[in-house]
């Protein structure tokens, strides 16, 4: 890393939903007790009233620290196929068209509004990480203003985005084009990209899952701190045992300990670099 250059850190918890789980509460207060910012990415149609007050709740002592963005409508797996020997499956994306995907986002972001009134941040995860050029449109005819990505540190990968987004394409050889930080060709829409997960294999929908070890999170993060914003994904619910929530916890200490990091939400992340 350059000496002096700031790398923005942004963390987004998936799959808010049903009831108030001990990793979701022992998670959240982890951040909050390092002052460091959470997004909460929530399954509109599946989060429940008490999950809604705690945040509600969290977020009225904390309006900093807990950020609050909507993660599709259901979470249902709406397809699934393999094309050429890599499987394909979504809520959103696929052959979904526009009115159809329109109709899903506009019934989940009304929820969230009934729920969180002003004090969601109108950002759009998708489940699975599944789109299409139309669902980025419904995104658009909607207002949101952010949507969330993923973006490789990879020299190869960063020469590759920057052909595709010359080309104007989202999707590209049948690969992703990262976005990160621009407004997604000719859309209003903001795109914040993450470059880590936790976890490194799902192993089923439950709680299953193989994750990757302080040492390899440490490692991946390195090669991340040439980015402008780092983004890290996790899911509170694979974090049950008291080891997988100290991996949390020593990732996040160790990262306070690095010069230049400043901690975000994808909020002050849009704020700052949308223009
Ligand atoms: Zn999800």
């Amino acid at each position: 890393m350059k000496k002096n250059k700031q790398v923005i850190f942004t963390f987004r918890n998936d799959d808010v939903r049903k009831n108030l789980d001990e990793s979701f509460i022992q998670l959240t207060n982890i951040f909050i007790d390092r002052n460091i910012p959470i997004t909460h990415a929530v399954e509109p149609a599946n989060v429940t009233p008490e999950v809604i007050e705690w945040l509600l709740d969290k977020k009225n002592k904390h309006p900093h620290l807990i950020e609050i963005i909507q993660h599709g409508y259901n979470h249902k797996l709406n397809y699934k196929t393999e094309i050429g020997g890599k499987i394909r499956k979504g809520e959103f994306g696929g052959s979904r068209d526009f009115n159809d995907q329109y109709s899903d986002i506009k019934k989940g972001m009304e929820l969230m509004d009934s729920y969180f009134g002003n004090r969601w941040f109108k950002a759009f995860t998708f489940p699975y990480g599944a789109r299409n050029k139309d669902a980025i449109k419904a995104l658009d005819a909607l207002n949101f203003k952010v949507v969330n990505g993923g973006i490789s540190p990879k020299l190869v990968k960063q020469l590759f985005y920057i052909v595709g987004r010359l080309l104007n394409k989202e999707i590209f050889l049948d690969r992703k084009v990262s976005w990160n930080l621009k407004k997604i060709n000719k859309t209003n829409v903001f795109q914040i990209d993450l470059a880590i997960s936790i976890i490194k294999k799902y192993i089923n929908e439950f709680e299953d899952c193989e994750m990757e070890t302080l040492q390899d999170l440490k490692r991946e993060t390195q090669q991340c701190l040439k980015l402008t914003n780092v983004g890290v994904l996790f899911h509170h619910r694979y974090h049950n045992s008291p080891e997988k929530i100290k991996l949390i916890e020593d990732y996040l200490d160790w990262l306070i300990s690095i010069p230049n990091i400043k901690f975000c939400t994808q909020e002050e992340i849009f704020e700052k670099y949308n223009s």
